[in-house]
């Protein structure tokens, strides 16, 4: 029997991409999002490049458990990729409160529905953020994580915290020792841990679709070579690494959908090793914001109006995955080229504008 995986802010910039894999690669999906931070253009662009038509779209705030557990009745799920956040590092410092209930209100809804319909696979959106700054490069998944610098990192952390508890409660608690609580199901979990996306797919039909100015690197560049914005901000060029500016491991945003579905595949497939599992998702290789633009220039042919500017707070100089647990377990790898994927980023940012 076909699959039936649930994708938690599916009409999302990651969400869009990951469910266009899925589908292609034979899972029925189904989304769910409450639309707070994109429109419909990205699950138009689904339903253009996989010719699917009839995919379910449901319009719920995952934070509405009634809404969640509704959802559950009504479709069988063998597996949820939950997306479903918010992610603007600096509005969760100003906003706190707002970000804790959403993320961390979003993700327990999630859970309980899964474990009180029978269990579930559930797939945690994580981020390379939770390993803060190290100087031991590359990050491997026993890196320690260090203490979150925003709200937002603290609710992924978080989040991967109440997955493993939930997953080791369900295995011991088979039967529920607690009057009045529900039987567990089986829950199993992955949390795959980003490091950079970008980019946009080769159809570009979908991609990222930041609202007001955007605050990550790869949007702010097409943004500004299409004339949106003025200039580039390089934030910092005195950091200690070659060229000056920091180094982050960037991902092409369809590799990194793929790795969803190498991770869903091995849950819905028993094959994973541990009930609850990490994976750094990343290419392994450090690329400087400064090679970043000149390789966006290059294979673009465009001209960029840049400057360097002061270090942004917060920022860490250096960061990049050690990917070989999930080249060797989910036998995944990054394999598009950086050129290919500014390509497509801006393939993307100049279909935005037709
Ligand atoms: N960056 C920059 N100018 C911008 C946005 C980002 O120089 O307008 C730099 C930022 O300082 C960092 C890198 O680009 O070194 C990646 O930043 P981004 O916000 O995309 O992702 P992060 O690594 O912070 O999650």
């Amino acid at each position: 029997m076909t699959k039936n995986v649930l994708v938690s802010g599916g009409a999302g910039y990651i969400g869009s991409h990951v469910t266009v894999e899925l589908i292609q690669a034979g899972y029925n999906v189904i989304v769910a999002d409450n639309l707070s931070n994109c429109d419909m253009t990205c699950f138009e662009g689904v339903k253009a490049i996989t010719g699917k038509k009839d995919i379910p779209f449901i319009k719920i705030d995952c934070c509405d458990r009634d809404a969640v557990f509704r959802l559950f009745d009504e479709y069988r799920i063998d597996a949820v990729i939950h997306f479903a956040a918010f992610k603007a590092v600096g509005e969760s410092v100003a906003e706190p409160i707002k970000y804790y209930r959403n993320n961390l209100d979003s993700f327990l809804n999630i859970l309980e529905a899964g474990k009180n319909h029978g269990g579930c696979n559930i797939l945690f959106s994580s981020s390379a953020t939770v390993y803060g700054e190290t100087d031991k490069l590359p990050v491997t998944e026993d890196s320690p994580r260090q203490s979150a610098t925003s709200p937002y990192g603290n609710t992924k952390q978080i989040c991967e915290d109440i997955l493993r508890d939930v997953v080791s409660a369900a295995k011991s608690y088979g039967e529920s020792m607690f009057p009045g609580t529900r039987k567990n199901g089986p829950v199993k979990g992955i949390a795959l841990r980003y490091f950079n996306p970008i980019g946009a797919h080769p159809s570009a039909l979908i991609g990222e679709l930041p609202r007001g100015v955007p605050n990550n690197l790869v949007p702010y560049i097409t943004q500004t070579a299409i004339g949106k914005r003025e200039c580039l901000s390089i934030f910092g060029n005195d950091y200690p690494t070659p060229d000056g500016t920091c180094l982050r491991d960037y991902i092409d945003i369809v590799d990194l959908a793929k790795a969803h579905v190498a991770a869903v595949s091995r849950m819905l497939d028993g094959k994973m090793k541990k009930d609850y599992e990490i994976f750094n998702i990343g290419t392994g290789r450090p690329v400087s914001v400064y090679e970043l633009v000149t390789a966006f220039e290059k294979v673009n042919g465009i001209k960029l109006n840049y400057k360097f500017a002061e270090r942004r707070a917060g920022d860490v100089t250096a960061i990049w995955a050690d990917p070989s647990l999930a080249n060797r377990e989910l036998k995944w790898a990054a394999e598009r080229s950086i050129e290919d994927t500014l390509a497509a980023a801006w393939a993307w940012e100049k279909h935005l504008a037709e």
